[in-house]
C-alpha cells in the first residue's frame, strides 16, 4: 500500500481538490493506497474538510495539530500515522502534481527506495527570490552532499527510508535534505511545478529566510568555520598593518593617522558581532534540542481506526 502525506496549512478550499485528484489518479492505476492529511493548526475549515473527505472515503485519514508546528512537524506526523509500505509526500496544494505518484510507485516496485521528485522549472520566482534560493541550495548541497538546486520535499520513500527518519532523535529536522542523507538507493523523477489550485503561499520573505536558515543549521556546522576563516583574515590584516606600522616608524617616517585604525576596529567589531550572532544561533538550536519538546501536539484525528475525536 502506498501512503500520501499531505500537509495542510489554511487550506480548506485545496482539500477537496486533493483528495478528489489523488484518489482518480491512484484508483485508475490500482494502487491501493490511504491518504493522511495533517492539518498544522489552521484557522479556516481545513479540519472541517478533512474530517468530511474521511467520512465519504475510508481511505482518507486525519490528524490535527493543537496549533501551527510547521510544515516539517507536519510531513513526520503523517510519516509516523502512515500504514503503506511506501510513502510519499505531497503538498496539499497540487502544486506537486498526484499524476506523477503511479511513475513514482513504479520506480518503488523496480527497487528504488527513494524517489525523489525534482523540479523542472521553478515556476514564476522574481530575480532576488531566485538569487537567494540559489545562495541557499548551493551551500546547503555542498552540505549535504548532493546536488539541492532542484530538489522539493515531493518524494516517496520506502518503508525503511520512513522508519530510519523517525528514527531520528533531533527536533529541528530538513527533509528535503534528510531523505538524501539516509543513504538509500534513491532516484529522481521530473515534474513541472504548477500554479497554486487555490489560495495563496503561506511564505512570506522573513519566513523564508527563517525556513533558509533553519535549514542550513540543521545540517551542516560548516557556517561556525566562517568565524575561524573571518578571524584568521582579520588577524593576518592586524599583522601585515603592524609590521608595516613598525617598519615605517623604524624608518622615522609619519604613522598614518587614525582613521585606518577606526577602520580596523569597526571591521573587527562586526566581525566579531558576526561571530557572536552566529554562535547564538546555534546556541538556540542546541537549546531547542537538550529541551527535547515533542516536535508537534495532535488535538484531533479522524480515520484513525479508533473513536474520532
Ligand atoms: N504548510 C504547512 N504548514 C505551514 C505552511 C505550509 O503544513 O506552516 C503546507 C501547505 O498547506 C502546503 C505545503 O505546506 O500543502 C506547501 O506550502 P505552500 O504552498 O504555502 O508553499 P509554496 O508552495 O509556496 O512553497
Ligand atoms: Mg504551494
Amino acid at each position: 500500500m502506498l501512503s500520501v502525506v499531505i500537509p495542510a496549512y489554511n487550506e480548506e478550499t485545496a482539500v477537496p481538490a486533493a483528495v478528489r485528484e489523488t484518489a482518480e489518479v491512484l484508483q485508475q492505476a490500482q494502487i491501493p493506497y490511504e491518504l493522511i492529511f495533517v492539518d498544522d493548526g489552521s484557522s479556516d475549515g481545513t479540519w472541517q474538510a478533512i474530517r468530511a473527505a474521511s467520512r465519504a472515503d475510508a481511505c482518507v485519514r486525519g490528524l490535527s495539530f493543537s496549533r501551527n508546528f510547521g510544515k516539517e512537524a507536519a510531513i513526520l506526523a503523517g510519516l509516523e500515522a502512515a500504514r503503506g509500505d511506501c510513502c510519499a509526500v505531497m503538498d496539499c496544494d497540487l502544486q506537486h502534481p498526484p499524476e506523477k505518484l503511479p511513475e513514482m510507485y513504479r520506480l518503488w516496485q523496480e527497487g528504488w527506495e527513494v524517489v525523489n521528485g525534482v523540479k523542472t522549472d521553478r515556476g514564476r520566482e522574481s530575480g532576488f527570490h531566485r538569487l537567494a534560493v540559489g545562495i541557499f541550495n548551493r551551500l546547503l548541497g555542498r552540505a549535504v552532499g548532493t546536488d539541492m538546486s532542484r530538489a522539493s520535499d515531493f518524494k516517496l520513500l520506502d518503508r525503511r527510508v520512513v522508519q530510519a527518519l523517525l528514527s531520528l532523535p533531533e527536533r529541528g529536522t530538513f527533509f528535503r535534505a534528510l531523505a538524501p542523507w539516509t543513504g538509500f538507493r534513491e532516484t529522481e523523477l521530473e515534474f513541472r511545478v504548477e500554479e497554486r489550485s487555490t489560495g495563496e503561499s503561506h511564505w512570506s520573505f522573513v519566513s523564508l529566510m527563517r525556513y533558509a536558515a533553519a535549514g542550513i543549521a540543521g545540517s551542516t556546522a560548516a557556517p561556525l568555520q566562517i568565524v575561524t576563516v573571518l578571524g584568521c583574515a582579520v588577524l593576518l590584516l592586524a599583522l601585515g598593518l603592524g609590521a608595516a606600522t613598525l617598519a615605517d616608524a623604524l624608518r622615522g617616517r609619519a604613522v598614518p593617522g587614525d582613521r585606518g585604525l577606526i577602520l580596523l576596529l569597526l571591521a573587527l567589531g562586526g566581525c566579531l558581532m558576526l561571530s557572536l550572532g552566529l554562535l547564538g544561533y546555534y546556541l538556540g538550536r542546541v537549546f531547542a534540542e537538550v529541551r527535547q519538546r515533542p516536535r508537534y501536539l495532535v488535538a484531533r484525528s479522524c480515520g484513525m481506526g479508533e473513536e474520532e475525536t
